[in-house]
């Protein structure tokens, strides 16, 4: 399972972000690729921070780890594309076991940066999981909300 954590200025600045079902839907995204017999659950704590940079760091070990996103990020859209691109660094590092080498990651240029592959593989993977993920999230989200007639103990007969 994945449980992502986000600190209390993320939270505050995505207010309409259910980060306990979004987090459901990332564990399936990871179940999906994290194929061993005995699975390990992930905290992932997401980090509002100063810079125009968001990054997972690779040297990070054992299975609390963080994604720190920029602060220059408010658009709602834009944040899961961030997270599935980090959260796709985080898959690369803690299951792929992509080497953190110049040959995956090369940040000396602008071009070389971009045409890391690491970097494309992180892209891919964003841009074409967005859509899915949003929709399963948003219809997530509102099952839960149907759901909530359900909360109240009523033990007596309808
Ligand atoms: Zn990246």
């Amino acid at each position: 399972m994945i449980v992502l954590k986000p600190d209390k200025r993320l939270k505050q600045r995505f207010k309409s972000i259910d980060f306990n079902t979004l987090s459901l839907v990332y564990s399936l995204l990871f179940d999906n690729i994290y194929k061993v017999s005995k699975k390990r659950s992930f905290n992932i704590t997401l980090k509002l921070t100063s810079g125009v940079y968001s990054y997972y760091c690779f040297d990070q070990i054992g299975s609390n780890v963080r994604i720190n996103i920029s602060e220059v990020i408010f658009d709602e859209k834009e944040f899961h594309l961030v997270l599935l691109h980090e959260f796709r660094h985080f898959c690369q590092h803690k299951v792929l076991k992509i080497p953190w080498s110049r040959k995956y990651y090369d940040d000396r240029t602008e071009e070389s940066y971009t045409k890391s592959p690491s970097e494309i593989d992180a892209d891919n993977f964003a841009f074409i999981s967005e859509f899915k993920v949003l929709r399963i999230y948003k219809r997530m989200v509102k099952f839960k909300k149907s759901l909530s007639h359900l909360n109240a103990f009523k033990g007596s007969l309808v």
